[in-house]
């Protein structure tokens, strides 16, 4: 039995599927769950009809951190894709981190006066760690198959071949490097002829039939049973269109609350001290399980970001509760007239005294908010 690993440039795929469904038309889905059993019969014709044995499909890719809010639902969409490649295919998935400063996604969305370029790091790297490193292995593979377009990866090829181990490589001929077309192969990079993908589309495509299924949101409206051909990632609650949409309304009518961390801020030298009190207490999940944990202080000339490490040494943001009196130096004054930035930015937040609080006659009510110290923010618990 011959062994297969797969090397997927995730980032590369992503941006180029577009390229992939044109020619299938709008409504056409990649099937990631059958993409590494088609390359592995590939290899098998290629062989002569030897048996193939696909042991791990790799992928590696990135998401965006640090984005501003209206971006949210692209940076779910993104964490969704990799959860699914992970609990639904068994991929092995590496997500490495992408700082946005605060910033859109899109370049089109962004100040066209802005020079920012996103910086994805270690992508590549990672990828031809792995195909290195499971080449040096005893018998973790015996052929290659990396989906890529990139150039860069032409010297990792050529030392995995070294090695003795087999490699192909998959690509769309559109966002393709001209060293893995070429059949001469005169950097002799490949022991296969190029995969095309766009010749598999009829295998590779997503065919899902409609189903009746019941949508869970406590938003929806009259009947709950909804024809529909989505795809339901297992275990997890079905949310239909409409729904989904009210939900996303109802976030951007709170996104003053969930402005993210702008991650440049300038701090004034002579920052007065302020007081004020805890508004908002979040806490963000992250691809890697890491938390992002920052909150609001709210006081009579707006509201303040600031992030857990903006807590003086003795304040644990654990402890924290809304409500709480804080004392903070301000970085940057809030600026409520302003769409885009309506937070200022509050650092060395000290907690002060609760005792010092009146005590409230009646307790507390419970806030209607989506998101609030009681129900940490995570996107997974809150995903419609
Ligand atoms: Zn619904």
């Amino acid at each position: 039995m011959v062994k297969v690993m797969i090397f997927i440039d995730g980032s590369w795929l992503y941006a180029n599927q577009h390229i992939l469904s044109k020619r299938f038309g709008d409504n056409y889905r990649l099937d990631y769950g059958k993409l590494p059993q088609v390359l592995g019969e590939i290899i098998a014709e290629n062989l002569g009809g030897m048996p193939v044995d696909v042991v791990r499909t790799c992928l590696f890719g990135s998401n965006a951190i640090n984005y501003d809010i209206d971006d949210e639902q692209l940076v779910q969409n993104r964490r969704d894709f990799y959860d699914l490649l992970r609990e639904e295919y068994h991929y092995e998935v590496e997500v490495f981190h992408v700082n946005y400063r605060g910033k859109r996604l899109k370049r089109s969305d962004r100040d066209p006066e802005d020079d920012f370029h996103p910086q994805e790091k270690c992508v590549d790297i990672a990828l031809s760690t792995a195909m290195l490193y499971y080449a040096a292995i005893p018998n973790a593979y015996d052929i290659a198959v990396s989906v890529i377009g990139d150039r860069d990866f032409i010297p990792t090829l050529q030392h995995v071949r070294k090695i003795g181990k087999r490699v192909a490589v998959a690509g769309i001929k559109e966002s393709c490097a001209s060293e893995y077309a070429d059949y001469k192969d005169p950097k002799r990079l490949k022991d296969f002829d190029i995969i095309w993908l766009g010749d598999l589309l009829d295998k590779l495509e997503l065919k899902i039939s409609k189903r009746r299924l019941e949508c869970q949101s406590p938003l929806h409206i009259g009947s709950r049973f909804v024809y529909t051909d989505e795809f339901i990632r297992k275990g997890r609650r079905y949310y239909c269109h409409e729904c989904k949409e009210k939900y996303r309304v109802q976030r951007l009518e709170q996104r003053d609350f969930i402005q993210p961390p702008m991650a440049e801020y300038s701090f004034e030298p002579d920052s007065p001290t302020s007081y004020g009190e805890i508004k908002k207490l979040l806490v963000r999940r992250l691809e890697d399980g890491s938390e992002n944990k920052y909150g609001f202080i709210r006081n009579e000339r707006g509201d303040y970001y600031f992030h857990s490490m903006d807590l003086m040494d003795d304040v644990d943001f654990e402890f924290l509760r809304e409500g709480d009196p804080v004392m903070f130096d301000v970085a940057i004054q809030p600026n409520p007239g302003s769409r885009d930035k309506p937070n200022g930015k509050g650092v060395n937040v000290k907690l002060m005294d609760r005792r010092e609080q009146p005590v409230p006659a009646s307790p507390p009510v419970q806030s209607s908010a989506p998101v609030s110290s009681s129900q940490p923010f995570s996107p997974q618990s809150y995903q419609l």
